[in-house]
């Protein structure tokens, strides 16, 4: 047999072996070229959801600037600090990649506050959560293959998607819910992008949140991760520009973190000894900070919360983008012929969630031309 790239030798006997899967949930053929993981991440990178997250809001709202994240970039911070720590601790790059870039395909447009309000109009239609809606857009809407619907992504790859789950969804969804029913941990490439994501948003939003002006070096300076790094910075490069001082403080914070969950988890592993990926489901999380990177990382996000989150600039766009969201499915509740034919529903439950299907899956700038499409009398 031909060896495909990135083949599975080399890898930790705890890590995910791509042919040893739990498996698609349509059967199909295997490629001679790729295996089960890499197919995985190419379907991902080539769905429609995944060429969205360039025009979906991080915490800036797209047209506020150029520069800043968006769910795109994003998502390909998360993929590289996760691939970096799956290579350090031999665990499977691809699926950890995977799990990366699909991690946030269900956002809705304009972030958090985007979702609270579809969230608030789903209420008596089963509420609606954007990680739950990850697994939707690639177990069912997107519709590429003549076979299925979705994308039909190996089982670890969906299980590492779902990263949290109520009991009551848990039961309706199978065996991708059963782990959340039996307490059991999903496999260590799920808990790495998991953990991937934490040091990628609250870093990269130290750099956003300065480059914006809404939160001040001087503000920064007094949470612990950010002074520390940038003492050093400064007694390396007397007078370096401030910009540079904040670039550079950053990358060693997140290289800080980086080195610290490999260290931290190759200790943990070697403590718990899992033989293979069986065990690693019955052992405790073995994927994490130590405790000091983790108060240090705990202080860094409720800073951001405080003041970057909640800065009046942000909470202005908020509201906006709440008061789209919420006027938009509203409207289309009240007269389901304004939808689009492929949305239209004869019941009234399917109907509710086919509309958050659809909201969920606009962009920013295509939410706001549809909101003055619906409301504005000279607009068609
Ligand atoms: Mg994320």
């Amino acid at each position: 047999m031909t060896r495909k790239s990135g083949s599975t030798s080399g890898l930790a006997p705890y890590a995910a072996q791509a042919a040893g899967s739990a498996g698609r949930r349509h059967a199909e053929p295997t490629s001679s070229t790729r295996n089960d993981f890499q197919r995985d991440r190419d379907r991902i990178v080539h769905s429609t959801a995944f060429r969205r997250l360039e025009y979906k809001t991080q915490v800036f709202v797209n047209h506020e600037g150029d520069l800043f994240r968006t769910r795109l970039t994003h998502s390909l911070e998360v993929a590289q600090i996760a691939r970096s720590i799956a290579r350090n601790l031999r665990l499977n790059e691809d699926l950890v990649e995977a799990i990366s870039l699909a991690h946030d395909l269900g956002h809705t447009p304009f972030g958090h506050a985007g979702q609270d309000a579809l969230n608030l109009c789903m209420k008596s239609a089963g509420g609606f959560e954007h990680n739950l809606q990850s697994l939707r857009v690639v177990d069912e809407l997107e519709e590429r293959y003549g076979a299925f619907n979705g994308l039909n992504l190996c089982f670890e790859t969906r299980e590492g998607i779902l990263k949290h789950c109520s009991i009551k969804q848990a039961r309706l969804l199978g065996e991708v819910g059963a782990r959340f029913l039996q307490k059991r941990q999903p496999s260590l490439e799920a808990q790495l992008a998991n953990l991937a994501d934490e040091i990628a948003y609250n870093n990269h939003d130290v750099d956003d949140g300065l480059r914006s002006g809404l939160i001040t070096l001087d503000q920064i300076m007094q949470i612990d991760l950010f002074a520390r790094h940038s003492r050093v910075v400064e007694k390396e490069f007397r007078d370096i520009a401030p910009r540079r001082l904040i670039l550079e403080t950053v990358r060693r914070m997140v290289n800080f973190l980086i080195v610290d969950v490999i260290e931290t988890s190759s200790a943990l592993i070697a403590a718990a000894q899992p033989a293979d990926l069986a065990a690693v489901r019955l052992a405790p999380p073995l994927i994490a900070f130590s405790t000091g990177a983790r108060t240090e990382a705990n202080e860094l996000k409720k800073f951001l919360h405080d003041n970057l989150y909640r800065h009046y600039r942000v909470q202005r766009m908020a509201t906006k983008a709440q008061r789209i969201v919420t006027e938009l499915f509203d409207a289309f509740h009240a007269d389901a012929r304004l939808l689009p034919g492929d949305y239209q529903r004869s019941d009234s439950s399917s109907q509710a969630r086919a509309i958050a299907d659809y909201i969920a899956g606009m962009t920013d700038r295509y939410a706001m031309r549809e909101h003055r499409r619906l409301f504005a009398v000279d607009e068609i």
